[in-house]
């Protein structure tokens, strides 16, 4: 089964609004499970999927399928994943990610579940954190399951690939960098330090289901939250869409802050169109909330 790597609406929506009172309201009575998506980061310097300037224009990407059933497609990915790995070391957390720091701080939050894999909701100073689809910093092997930090095979890899400098022409959500097959040339993989076997990002990839236990974890937040808010995310595939419907069929408010309609519209009591640093900066300052700036403190691979 191929992914849903797009959705378009098929019904007519109402537009998106501009006042954030209702987030604030939401908020301000504590309870709500924060459910992230990809442009939260955008503000950080990592491009959405979607929306104008969105990588799925450009870029398909890699499927479990495909990486599991070819070497040459592990060396495209994990040469283009090396080069983005810089990128994403660099990525600093923004006024959304602290924001949501701050709310978590006050106790306003029941629990944030993302579906990035940039860190940067925990450099931002949020902690308890649900990573649903992994994380890029992790490095997991296929044959005997061991997990490693990704740094060691970052410097690994540099070790196996001197001078592999090329310039990459954009950067994905995935972490995944745009390299032609040119650029890629022989890349060298390098296997699992223990076992020999295949090193793969411990990230959920498309076409990959996200593991049962971490999906009944999700859903035992969003049973002990008051309210569901999403920040950032079209909630295209399912694995987030489903605790939109499960927080909505329980009768609590679905809350999205997202700048184009999300195919979980239907199911929200408003989605508030504006950008999310400067709205999430001022509803905390509407509640009288410090956002810390930790701009220093760095990304993943801090
Ligand atoms: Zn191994």
């Amino acid at each position: 089964m191929r992914p849903t790597l797009s959705w378009t609406p098929t019904e007519d929506l109402p537009p998106g609004s501009t006042d954030p009172g209702p987030v604030a309201d939401a908020l301000g009575a504590g309870g709500v499970l924060v459910l992230s998506g990809a442009g939260l980061s955008t503000e950080s310097g990592i491009p959405d999927y979607r929306g104008e300037g969105g990588s799925l224009s450009r870029h398909t990407p890699m499927t479990y399928q495909d990486f599991t059933a070819s070497a040459r497609a592990r060396r495209r990915y994990w040469a283009r994943s090396h080069l983005g790995w810089r990128t994403f070391g660099r990525a600093l957390p923004n006024a959304g990610h602290r924001s949501v720091a701050a709310f978590g701080r006050h106790g306003l939050l029941s629990g944030v579940i993302t579906q990035n894999v940039d860190g940067l909701h925990q450099a931002g100073g949020s902690e308890g954190v649900v990573e649903l689809h992994g994380s890029l910093d992790r490095v997991v092997c296929l044959s005997c399951g061991a997990l490693s930090p990704r740094r060691d095979l970052a410097r690994r890899l540099e070790e196996a690939n001197p001078g592999f400098e090329p310039v990459a022409a954009g950067i994905n959500p995935d972490g995944d960098a745009d390299l032609t097959d040119e650029q890629v040339g022989d890349f060298r993989v390098v296997p699992c330090a223990v076992c020999g076997g295949v090193l793969k990002p411990d990230v959920v990839f498309f076409g990959e289901a996200v593991p049962p236990a971490r999906v009944e974890h999700c859903r035992e937040l969003v049973r002990g939250a008051a309210s569901l808010l999403v920040l950032g995310s079209s909630l295209t595939v399912m694995s987030g869409l489903r605790f939109v419907r499960q927080a909505a069929q329980a009768g609590k408010p679905v809350l999205i802050v997202n700048r184009d309609p999300t195919r979980g519209d239907r199911h929200a009591v408003t989605r508030v169109a504006l950008p999310l640093g400067a709205t999430l900066t001022a509803v905390a300052a509407h509640l009288g909330i410090p956002v810390e700036d930790r701009s220093g403190a760095g990304g993943p691979d801090a």
